[in-house]
């Protein structure tokens, strides 16, 4: 690992300011990022710590929830008013990692972890992410975990984020702080860009920008939310497919339905062409059938994990009956 310096400032304008230097980085939980210094997938000269910003606050009010960056996983999780307000969220934290990891682990970090693809994990490769026209070698190689959706010549890698997904399916916005003093509100099906020709450039954040909170609205569809999981190994492992679905009806109809997917996509998913058939419709299981069986317009698979559209029907469709359950 190279060697750097750390920052531990006590302001969130001083953390910023620290961060416009050439060759800093943010580290909140640092779960993922000590294990890319160790790898040498990363190797910054000097780290800003957020640890002292007092940036872990977890407020909910009538109108919705605000969670603060540094806020720990573990502790969203096992929040009384998430759980039962956005247990989405919840879910989706406790798929996530291990109870340690999660217990370390930021809502911020989280949102920003890098690829899990093997390639970018690994300097024995190319890795177009990595080292910007190095070439790709997961297209032809190793893809089965990776994307089937927003894929370009450039890059497949699959975003690793659980939180992001149910984020998604609750049109969250992300409160960013930037020099100046700036502040800004995007909403989370903004942030993630897609790969294209410059897959090393993964969000809109600008030089030195930080997740300031995460602000979600108090609906019917999200007290009614759920997070679905598929993975190799249920203790400790990255998804294969996932799925988050916030649903509200009444009169049997559905009133509001948004759905996302995790594992299938460059960036958390959003599948606005299952949400088409069944908004306004009368819900019944075979509705979620034709619903979910839409899921993945648009999907360009490699031959190792075509397998990925039909495990992302049946999840959706999981998630669905449970949500209307
Ligand atoms: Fe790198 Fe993306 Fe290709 Fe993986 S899929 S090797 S992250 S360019």
């Amino acid at each position: 690992m190279q060697a750097f310096s750390l920052l531990q400032p006590t302001s969130t304008g001083d953390a910023i300011a620290a961060a416009q230097a050439h060759g800093t980085k943010y580290i909140a939980g640092g779960s993922d990022l000590m294990q890319l210094m160790k790898d040498n997938v990363e190797a910054p000269d000097r780290l800003v710590d957020l640890e002292k910003l007092q940036l872990t606050g977890i407020r909910t009010d009538s109108g919705g929830l605000r969670l603060e960056a540094m806020a720990r996983m573990s502790d969203v999780a096992a929040h009384p008013a998430v759980q039962q307000r956005w247990p989405v969220i919840s879910a989706a934290l406790l798929a996530s990692a291990s109870p340690q990891v999660r217990n370390m682990g930021t809502i911020g970090g989280n949102l920003l972890q890098r690829t899990r693809c093997s390639y970018f994990r690994d300097t024995g490769f190319a890795c177009n992410k990595r080292e910007p026209g190095s070439g790709c070698p997961a297209i032809k190689g190793a893809s089965r975990m990776l994307s089937v959706l927003g894929g370009s010549d450039h890059c497949i890698a699959t975003h690793a984020s659980d939180l992001a997904v149910a984020l998604m399916a609750l049109d969250a916005t992300l409160e960013l702080h930037g020099a100046g003093d700036t502040r800004r509100e995007v909403p989370i099906g903004e942030f993630y860009r897609l790969p294209g020709n410059t897959p090393n450039i993964e969000t809109v954040l600008a030089p030195g920008e930080m997740i300031a909170a995460v602000i979600v609205q108090d609906t019917p569809a999200a007290r009614h939310s759920h997070y679905l999981k598929v993975r190799d190994r249920t203790s400790f492992e990255f998804a294969l497919v996932s799925a988050a679905v916030a649903l509200e009806t009444s009169e049997n109809t559905v009133r509001d339905v948004r759905v996302a997917a995790g594992g299938v996509g460059t960036r958390p998913w959003r599948l606005p062409e299952v949400e088409a058939a069944l908004h306004g419709a009368t819900l019944n299981d075979a509705l979620l059938r034709e619903a979910s069986a839409r899921a993945g317009v648009g999907a360009r698979p490699t031959r190792q994990n075509e397998f990925k559209l039909t495990l992302l029907r049946r999840t959706v469709l999981r998630a669905l009956q449970t949500a209307a359950a």
